[in-house]
């Protein structure tokens, strides 16, 4: 009886109601918004230890609200997946990273590869709107190393054969796999051994603490170690400080990511950002 009138409490609340019908205005709103040009890619250089050039990138969505201002990815993702949207969104995503990889390669003369981010409704193989990644990849110019996908844990239990068939197609295709926000999914590590995967993305919340917590500290190494004996390579997230990404260095983290070294940045600041750091 509690928990149920907390409920109905809840359900009527007109915070909650506020919210719920923001979101079926936004959610409205997101109809047509691709084909408004309101979305665009940010890009957040991420760094190799090794020689601190920004070697690889994310792509990062924005959506500018034409009433509203810039929506927080956190916000309206969750509702691009809700109405099926993510599938022609995310489509436009890997191709405008795609185009920007190859646009860098021409202007640096050097590899930048540009990770995208991938939920799990984006791996369905059937529904309306779902993207046939197979056919896609088969029909895309070869990536030579410019390009990656980035999926959390959960995808990985979701349909374990299919995922598993599709990371592989992606990486047949010279697409590197990242597990992103590795250590905060709750799920077993046998993913680990049966997956394909190239990158280990090392949660924020870890990163955070490396310098003065002694069990995110021990957490990081331990994970570094263990993405180093099964093959992967490893992608510090959220380094905010010099301290930090010294204690990462020294743990033998291979990348670092974060506002130490830059925010996302629009397409050509991204680019500025590069000729400047190659000199
Ligand atoms: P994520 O994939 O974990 O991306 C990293 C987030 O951390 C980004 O937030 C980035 O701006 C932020 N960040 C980077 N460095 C720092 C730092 O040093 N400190 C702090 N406090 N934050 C930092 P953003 O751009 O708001 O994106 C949030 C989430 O939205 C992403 O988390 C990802 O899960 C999702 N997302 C973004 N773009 C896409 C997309 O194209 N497709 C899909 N499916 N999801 C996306
Ligand atoms: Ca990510
Ligand atoms: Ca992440
Ligand atoms: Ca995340």
């Amino acid at each position: 009886a509690k928990s149920g009138g907390r409920n109905r409490v809840v359900r009527f609340s007109p915070e909650m109601q506020d919210g719920a019908q923001k979101r079926r205005a936004l959610s409205d709103d997101l109809h047509g918004a691709l084909q408004r040009g309101e979305f665009s890619l940010h890009y957040q250089p991420i760094i190799d230890f090794a020689d601190g050039r920004a070697t690889k990138a994310e792509a990062l969505l924005r959506w500018r609200h034409p009433q509203r201002g810039a929506i927080p990815p956190l916000d309206f993702i969750p509702l691009l997946e809700e109405t099926g949207l993510i599938h022609e969104v995310g489509e436009w995503v890997f191709d405008e990273a795609a185009a920007q990889a190859e646009r860098l390669a021409r202007r640096l003369g050097r590899t930048v590869q540009i990770s995208v981010n991938m939920s799990a409704v984006q791996f369905a193989a059937h529904g309306a709107g779902a993207i046939d990644w197979g056919a896609k990849l088969a029909a895309l110019p070869p990536p030579d190393g410019r390009l990656g996908i980035e999926i959390t844990e959960s995808v990985l239990i979701e349909d374990q054969q299919r995922v598993k068939d599709c990371l592989l197609d992606f990486r047949r295709h010279g697409i590197a796999v990242s597990i992103d926000d590795f250590g905060t999914g709750f799920s077993s590590l046998s993913y680990l051994k049966t997956f394909s995967i190239d990158f280990l993305k090392i949660d924020a919340s870890f990163t955070r603490g490396v310098a003065n917590d002694e069990n995110d500290h021990a957490l990081t190494e331990a994970i570094i170690v263990m993405a180093h004996k099964l093959g992967f390579r490893t992608v510090a997230e959220g380094v905010e400080t010099a301290q930090q990404a010294d204690i990462l260095q020294r743990m033998g983290c291979d990348f670092a990511q974060g506002y130490l070294f830059s925010r996302p940045l629009p397409a050509d600041e991204f680019e500025a950002y590069l000729l400047a750091s190659d000199g």
